[in-house]
């Protein structure tokens, strides 16, 4: 990062963070040649700039879809100034949509690229503990808490693995995710046949970068591309659930963006990509090579999407997810006459704002009953839009049994995301606050992501 020599747009204010010493600093927002940056300086350490997003078109309309946070209890009190008050702390501005458990340190992998700096360290977090972090989850939302991720390290070394998945589903969480490498999947046939008893509301949550030999020996030390397959084939198999989360980083794997979504569209059980631009913390930023200006982005990878998947989505297909503007871009699609048809094409989804719940996930049957509530309360624009989903979903799909349901869901729809992460470079308090992935800690605290693995890991994993 240097100081910008070239004529620019002021654009706003915000507050970041020195990425040497982190201390709160104003940074200040600029469009310079069509792209968002942040310029903010240090009094000890000096001027720092960074790209914030490519597309500044995107970045200045994402507003229009922004909508107000979800309440949610609070733990922590405001005391040092944002990120170091989680949390979450009353100036948080958005519930957990995502709470991830990690439950042990230990992997079967030593990725360059690891936030949570996780190697062999056959360390497993208790049962009781574990349990006693799902019931603090739930009682932070209420006890509508959404979405529970089993992370690490690598959740499926952990002995206990299927006793936790089997535990969090019966502590009423709607969606369980299992968020692994995928090596014991792709070797262990019977632990993917005891995942897929897990008929509804789990899923794998699989990392996958990609297809070529470079790409794994750059993110992860090795070969994978043979494991993967394998794991895929597994799954597919037993019918699990999947999606796939690729990293995708500038000059390394970006390229290969319209072959993971062919992949993707064409093979059974996947349910969607979840494409992360690399964060720079953890172990990525120890080994950082490329400077974080030029690091992709949401708007990026949109753009990529576009040009490498023969017109099936297109850019404008992605709206920003409403209750987190600044971080998620999704695309929702459905199968209409044998093709994904993303829903959101000729329609303005920042119409229905009304009907879209603040979660990652949609579900058409969900989205359908908010849209019938939503038009019995008032005449609005939603009928229009309802009517647009009911035609992807079969007359009778009410009145199909869960597991009817849940194969015409799996066969039928496909998410595309792209979630960016905040790191001491891209530090922007705004889009920090909204943050809506929780890493759910051992003292009972929720901790948003990317404040957790800037700040806050650290003192986790002394203990
Ligand atoms: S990230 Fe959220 S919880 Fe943490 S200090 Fe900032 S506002 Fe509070
Ligand atoms: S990134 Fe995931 S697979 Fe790689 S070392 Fe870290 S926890 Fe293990």
């Amino acid at each position: 990062m240097r100081k910008s020599e070239q004529p620019y747009l002021f654009h706003g204010m915000t507050i970041s963070i020195c990425p040497e010493c982190m201390a709160s600093i104003p940074g200040k927002i600029i469009i310079k040649n069509n792209s968002i940056y942040l310029i903010k300086q240090c009094n000890l350490h000096g001027e720092f700039e960074c790209l914030l997003e490519e597309n500044a078109e995107w970045y200045l309309k994402r507003k229009e879809y922004n909508k107000p946070g979800t309440e949610s209890k609070i733990q922590t009190s405001i005391n040092k100034g944002c990120p170091l008050d989680c949390g979450l702390c009353p100036d948080h501005d958005q519930h957990t949509c995502i709470g991830l458990l990690e439950i042990t340190k230990n992997c079967d992998l030593n990725c360059p690229i690891c936030y949570a700096g996780s190697k062999n360290d056959v360390s497993f977090m208790k049962m009781e503990q574990i349990k006693k972090m799902m019931d603090f989850f739930q009682d932070a939302e209420a006890g509508n808490a959404e979405i529970i991720q089993i992370s690490g390290g690598e959740p499926s070394t952990h002995p206990d693995i299927i006793e936790i998945i089997e535990t969090a589903r019966n502590k009423g969480f709607k969606y369980v995710m299992l968020n692994t490498n995928g090596l014991r999947i792709a070797s262990d046939r019977a632990f993917v046949k005891e995942l897929s008893r897990f008929e509804t509301g789990f899923e794998v949550y699989l990392q996958f970068d990609g297809f070529e030999k470079e790409t794994y020996l750059h993110f992860r030390n090795q070969d994978l591309t043979s494991i993967k397959q394998k794991a895929v084939e597994n799954l597919v198999k037993h019918g699990v659930p999947v999606t796939l989360v690729s990293t995708i980083e500038k000059g390394i794997n970006e390229h290969e963006i319209g072959s993971i979504i062919d992949f993707g569209l064409k093979t059974p059980c996947i349910r969607g990509i979840n494409f992360q631009p690399v964060a720079y913390f953890g172990r990525r930023d120890k080994n950082t090579k490329l400077p974080p200006s030029n690091r992709i982005t949401i708007t990026g990878i949109l753009q990529k999407i576009e040009d490498q998947s023969d017109g099936i989505i297109k850019f404008n297909d992605f709206v920003p997810l409403p209750c987190n503007v600044d971080s998620i871009a999704v695309a929702y699609m459905f199968k209409e006459n044998g093709v994904f048809v993303p829903i959101s094409r000729n329609i303005k989804l920042s119409s229905y704002l009304p009907v879209i719940d603040n979660t990652f996930y949609m579900d058409a049957e969900e989205l359908t009953k908010n849209l019938n509530d939503c038009q019995s309360d008032k005449i609005c624009k939603c009928g229009s839009f309802l009517k647009n989903i009911q035609r992807f979903l079969p007359a009778n799909y009410i009145i199909k049994s869960i597991k009817e349901q849940k194969t015409f869901i799996d066969e039928n729809t496909f998410r595309i995301s792209v979630t960016m992460f905040q790191d001491l470079y891209n530090f922007e308090m705004h889009a920090m606050k909204k943050e809506c992935v929780h890493v759910i800690t051992d003292d009972f605290k929720r901790i948003p992501f990317s404040a957790y693995n800037m700040i806050h890991r650290n003192k986790y994993h002394e203990n």
